[in-house]
């Protein structure tokens, strides 16, 4: 069980018995507090101690001294500062000028490019655009099958490499019909762009190979897709449950890809939430969607305050 940060702060100052002003070691029994808060809801370290330096900051000024219940008073500055750095008010996806609008899915093996693929599709067909789905992750076996199975799920089209595709033989695939031989996923990325443009599909998002851990192939990789499909969004997709490891991998793709935003996902199941906070501190993007669930239609807005809330209480 969790202590909501709000009764832990109301408890240290209770215990300090000296109403009316906070000092300097009031302050750092109640940093202690928000950092032990911000640890249970699987905040990075670094990040933490980042946050806790802005925290003390802000409390050492007259506000707190001055307020009449100064835990609420740290609370509020708490939550403030969560809420401006997950990204202040809700993001929304940026539309190119003309049309076709790229979205790229980047993010590790299993973090859920390809069912939030299928989401944002039917998401954005549910408020009248025309998405195509794009298979390029050749590296796992059955991506472009399960893409395309999430894509009829969510009446989006899907352009996939056709099987015994003229690229080469490097990524042939065994899948439960036989071998589909696919080429080279910047090239299958570049021909789904094409083929929107052609059918004029507005949206097109791009679901890009993962590998287990980060590594250099997979960053450069997810890199000449973006650049040679020239996207608009590149949305780093994370799985919220990865909790401290959150900031490594997400420095990485921030620095290795160059990413627009971020995506969290299994925010169904019991993750705190820190990752949020990682995330957003590493990246300095904010965060557009929350994922929380494996079905089309579990995807939702990221709200800034609302996951502030889920971090503290
Ligand atoms: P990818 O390798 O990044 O394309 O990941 P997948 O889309 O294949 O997702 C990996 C697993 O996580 C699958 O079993 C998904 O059903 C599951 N998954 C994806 N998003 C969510 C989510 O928001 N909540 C839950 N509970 N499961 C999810």
């Amino acid at each position: 069980m969790f202590t909501s940060l709000s009764d832990r702060l109301t408890l240290t100052f209770k215990n300090l018995k000296r109403k009316g002003t906070v000092t300097e070691s009031d302050l750092n029994a109640t940093i202690r507090d928000i950092r032990v808060a911000l640890l249970d809801a699987d905040v990075a370290l670094p990040v933490v101690k980042q946050f806790t330096g802005r925290i003390r900051d802000r409390a050492l000024g007259a506000e707190v001294h001055q307020a009449l219940n100064p835990a609420q008073q740290v609370v509020k500055i708490v939550n403030e500062e969560l809420v401006e750095i997950l990204g202040g008010a809700t993001r929304r996806l940026q539309l190119a000028k003309t049309p076709p609008t790229v979205i790229m899915l980047a993010g590790l093996q299993g973090s859920g490019k390809t069912t939030f693929a299928g989401k944002l599709g039917h998401l954005l067909r549910s408020q009248g655009h025309t998405p195509l789905l794009v298979a390029a992750d050749l590296q796992r076996p059955n991506a472009v099958t399960q893409l395309e199975v999430v894509g009829e799920r969510a009446g989006v089209p899907v352009f996939a490499p056709e099987r015994g595709n003229v690229f080469g033989h490097d990524a042939a695939l065994e899948t439960g019909e036989g071998t589909r031989s696919f080429g080279d996923p910047v090239d299958v990325a570049v021909d789904g762009v094409e083929e929107a443009r052609r059918k004029g599909n507005d949206i097109v998002i791009i679901d890009t190979a993962g590998r287990l851990a980060v590594d250099v192939d997979l960053m450069r990789q997810a890199s000449d897709i973006r650049i040679e499909t020239d996207a608009d969004e590149v949305l780093f997709v994370i799985d919220a449950m990865i909790g401290q490891a959150a900031v490594e991998t997400a420095r990485a793709f921030a620095d290795g890809v160059g990413i627009t935003g971020s995506v969290l996902t299994k925010l169904d199941g019991d993750a705190r939430g820190g990752a949020a906070l990682s995330v957003a501190t590493v990246t300095g993007q904010p965060i557009l969607y929350a994922s929380t669930g494996e079905g089309v239609k579990d995807v939702e807005l990221f709200h800034p305050d609302r996951m502030a809330s889920r971090i503290l209480d």
